[in-house]
């Protein structure tokens, strides 16, 4: 179906977007973290309502829900579920986001990218190999001397221009649709003060991925561990005999965990034991650390070999005290998504009928989508086309986010037809 184009390209969208600065902050007590974040709410809400998304608004915590209305006919549309597309307004707080200069390196013709503001930002091929596939698009980046916030303003400009195309093509037949811009999920926070009610989606998917193609709907299953170590103090002058050590027992602890099981020497599927805190003095120690896998009995090998550990090194010091303790931080979306296979299925087809062939790739981490899945609304993660996130170097090709439109259109008409 030949499509009557959006009304402002998503190009100018994003253009216009990341030119607001939405960083949000580490550490503070304020929801949503800066205020700053707000501009962009409440102006895509009242973009929205200019469109035709009528109850368009912002609620008290910055969080932007609107409605596109089902264009069925009365009695197919209540069949059909509510499908709801999300994504975040806000920057990552490691890079400055304030006064972003997008710059669009037009008909790209392959090799390193070198950013004009600053020669030292270079985006190499080497690195982002993908680059090679994407010869004769047109990339944008920002100038090099701040991030871009593609992450995940892409999204943003994506839905709102997924929006737009629906409103003006009422040939594409859909169910209710549901779009919901939200705050702070830099943070952690984005789904804090989500009202799920007030959404009103059956299942969503964010819009917050990364290359063309990319499904993720498998996330991290996520522990922490946290070792207390108690020693015995004594002036060290005449602690012969009767100082125990909590700073070596420490080391020693962490000299035992598996080299080829850490962050920096894995990859993929595969998961790892990372210590990331080490804190106190000679007496009393805490050490804490992140386990990570994709599968939860390779979880049970982990918290096992911590155990182990404890009781090994515990024997080497008997004197001290050493206790452990794991607690669950998240789990593998996989096990909430895969109760309703459509969501991925008619992705997949969603993505197929765009022309490409559809990815499914893993969340090395958590996601919004993870957290809302587990609430209750289900939602995998589609691609914005966005790569380099949270770095000054982040580019996004013009021709993926125009691909990404087009598939939540087609997201958007899938559901109907198969279930009207
Ligand atoms: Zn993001």
């Amino acid at each position: 179906m030949d499509l009557k184009p959006p009304k402002e390209s998503v190009l100018d969208r994003f253009l216009r977007y990341v030119k607001i600065d939405t960083q949000s902050q580490e550490d503070v007590d304020r929801f949503p973290s800066t205020e700053k974040q707000l501009d962009l709410c409440r102006m895509l809400a009242e973009e929205l309502r200019e469109m035709g998304v009528k109850d368009a608004s912002m609620d008290e915590h910055g969080y932007v829900f609107g409605t596109v209305p089902s264009n069925l006919p009365g009695g197919a549309e209540e069949k059909v579920p509510v499908i709801g597309f999300i994504s975040h307004v806000d920057t990552s707080p490691a890079v400055s986001g304030s006064g972003v200069k997008p710059v669009v390196h037009r008909d790209y013709q392959g090799g390193d990218i070198v950013l004009p503001g600053d020669e030292g930002q270079v985006i190499r091929v080497v690195e982002y190999p993908n680059l090679e596939k994407y010869k004769g698009m047109d990339i944008v980046t920002s100038d090099g001397t701040t991030l871009l916030g593609a992450d995940n303003k892409a999204g943003v400009a994506e839905i709102m221009t997924a929006v737009d195309m629906l409103l003006g093509n009422p040939d594409v037949k859909h169910g209710t649709i549901k779009v919901g811009f939200t705050p702070d999920e830099e943070v952690g926070n984005g789904t804090k003060y989500f009202d799920l009610k007030a959404f009103g989606a059956d299942f969503a998917y964010t819009v917050d991925g990364g290359p063309l193609g990319d499904i993720e709907f498998e996330t991290f299953n996520a522990f922490g561990a946290t070792f207390k170590i108690e020693g015995i103090g004594v002036h060290p002058g005449y602690a012969k005999d009767k100082l125990v050590n909590a700073v070596k027992i420490a080391a020693e602890i962490v000299t035992r965990l598996p080299k080829d099981m850490s962050p920096e020497t894995t990859e993929g599927r595969e998961g790892y034991i990372h210590p990331y805190l080490i804190e106190g003095q000679n007496e009393e120690v805490t050490l804490k650390l992140l386990l990570r896998d994709f599968d939860m009995a390779r979880i049970e090998e982990q918290k096992a070999l911590l155990a182990k550990i404890r009781d090994e090194v515990q024997e080497m010091f008997p004197r001290g005290k050493i206790s452990l303790e794991v607690k669950e931080s998240y789990l593998n979306m996989r096990y909430k998504i895969e109760e309703e296979p459509r969501l991925v299925e008619y992705a997949e087809e969603a993505i197929r009928r765009a022309g490409i062939e559809p990815n499914h790739s893993l969340v090395r981490g958590g996601t919004d989508g993870a957290t809302l899945s587990y609430k209750g609304l289900l939602t995998p993660n589609l691609f914005t086309g966005g790569e380099a996130f949270h770095s000054k170097i982040e580019w996004i090709p013009v021709q993926v986010m125009e691909k990404s439109v087009e598939v939540i259109v087609n997201l958007a008409a899938i559901w109907a037809e198969k279930t009207a």
